[in-house]
């Protein structure tokens, strides 16, 4: 068994609540969210930071933001908007080193973060 959270959760081995999955991406929803809609962006592929994308990965990355477009439009979110975040390393707050998008929306956000 794979060390990687995201990893069993994609291998099906660790359950969670999935709202969308295709051949590149799986989404999830967030265990403990942070806004009406939390939703996890998550590439079946394993590259633990955003410091870790390869120039071939330059598709998933891509696609990973198509399918929040999708998401943020059948969700009613795309007008009011949404904040699309991957956090890198310590100081950002990353607790999984396999790399994913948050989706938030529903609510009002602040600029800057926290
Ligand atoms: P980050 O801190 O940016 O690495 O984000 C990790 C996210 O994974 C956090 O928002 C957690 O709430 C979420 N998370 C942790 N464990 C699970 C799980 N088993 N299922 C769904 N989301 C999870
Ligand atoms: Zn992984």
């Amino acid at each position: 068994m794979s060390t990687c959270l995201f990893c069993n959760i994609i291998a099906g081995a660790i359950p969670a609540t999935t709202v969308h999955e295709d051949d590149q991406v799986v989404v999830i929803q967030d265990i403990s969210p942070k806004a009406p809609h939390h939703l996890l962006l998550i590439p079946r592929k394993h590259i633990a930071t955003c410091l870790d994308i390869a120039e071939e990965d330059r598709e998933l990355i891509g696609h990973i933001h198509r399918v929040a477009a999708k998401l943020a439009r059948e969700r009613g979110v795309a007008e009011s908007g949404f904040r699309l975040v991957s956090n890198t390393n310590a100081d950002a707050g990353q607790t999984v080193f396999h790399i994913h998008f948050h989706f938030l929306a529903g609510r009002e956000f602040q600029w800057p973060p926290g």
